[in-house]
């Protein structure tokens, strides 16, 4: 503790509510110490409470891209993301508070239900008055696909500012760096971080932030879309570049990701993140969603059967937000 991070000098735009609680599971660790041997002490870090219509980790990122978006005179956000992305419908609710207009490209990962493409975020998107401009196929490059609408807005004299897919790049990564501050400075020393990655910033930004203030902490991201290997390069080229703009060196070491919890694939349902779910609801009375923060809880809870932690350890799940997804996926519920 003791080490300040370097965020000052980037602009920021006020989105949330920070810090966000520390809260210890206590409910649950005593229900889990009835099945398992060595059950660490067990914290959640409440970024599902960011308090940006309906919450989530996005948020954190949002206030440094939606600052350096008003820095540049920007006066449209384009963004992509999955037809459930919890990242679109945190833009679109940045987009309404900084006064910006918002232009979404949802891609069709998978096909679902009616209720996974009209409700959940999708209703949220479109209520928080952002444009849902196109809903593209599986595979398509999203990145070209938001260059080109960015190309289209300028024609019209619009001045758009690409956010890129979860919010993933250094500078969204810094809203985690701000987070690892956070955990620092926690009243009991933070042994273990787990949570849910996909796009990577978030699990990049905490750990450029615990090497930043020099953190012993270890962050344990679960993947929730691909392999081990490709998420652990994924999380160390965008971490290492967070890094450089704090001065502090990540070593790709510093980067554990379990892959054991997707299942068939991003966004569909298993039966150990149903599982997770339940167990939390009915044990703290928190929610998750089914396709980031379930499965990563899921990982949490095999962590502890496999006894990756001491007992003595204090463990923090990030809760990541995505509650509003799981009115996406009602039928895998009901
Ligand atoms: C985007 C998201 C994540 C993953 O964070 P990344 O920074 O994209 O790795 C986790 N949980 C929820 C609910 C999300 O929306």
């Amino acid at each position: 503790m003791g080490f300040v991070v370097q965020t000052t000098r980037f602009a920021r735009f006020p989105l949330g509510h920070f810090p966000t609680p520390l809260e210890p599971m206590e409910r649950l660790a005593s229900v889990l110490s009835r099945k398992y041997r060595r059950v660490p002490n067990l914290w959640i870090k409440r970024d599902d409470c960011t308090g940006l219509a309906t919450g989530g980790n996005k948020t954190r990122k949002l206030e440094f891209l939606v600052g350096e978006a008003l820095e540049q005179g920007a006066d449209t956000l384009i963004t992509q993301g999955a037809t459930q992305s919890n990242h679109a419908r945190q833009t679109a609710a940045a987009a309404a508070r900084a006064g910006l207009e918002c232009r979404l490209l949802l891609e069709q990962r998978q096909i679902r239900d009616e209720e996974y493409e009209r409700s959940g975020n999708v209703l949220l998107d479109e209520l928080l008055g952002a444009q849902i401009v196109d809903r593209l196929p599986a595979g398509t490059d999203m990145a070209a696909a938001m260059d080109s609408l960015a190309d289209d807005l300028r024609a019209e004299g619009r001045k758009p500012y690409v956010i890129p897919g979860g919010g993933s790049n250094p500078v969204g990564a810094l809203g985690y760096v701000e987070c690892a501050a956070e955990l620092d400075a926690a009243p009991v020393p933070v042994d273990w971080v787990v949570h849910a990655t996909g796009s990577t910033g978030t699990q990049a930004g905490l750990v450029a932030g615990l090497r930043a203030v020099h953190s012993p902490a270890l962050v344990l991201g679960v993947s929730v879309r691909q392999p081990e290997q490709k998420q652990v390069d994924a999380v160390y080229t965008l971490a290492a570049r967070t890094g450089e703009l704090l001065g502090a060196e990540v070593l790709r070491d510093d980067v554990l990701v379990d892959d054991r919890w997707v299942g068939d694939g991003y966004g569909v349902p298993t039966e150990a993140m149903t599982d997770a779910m339940s167990l939390l609801a009915t044990t703290e009375g928190i929610l998750l969603d089914p396709v980031y923060s379930g499965k990563g809880f899921a990982g949490l809870l095999g962590a502890i059967a496999d006894e990756r932690f001491d007992e003595t350890d204090n463990v923090v799940f990030v809760h990541t937000g995505g509650v509003a997804g799981l009115f996406g996926y009602r039928s895998t519920f009901q």
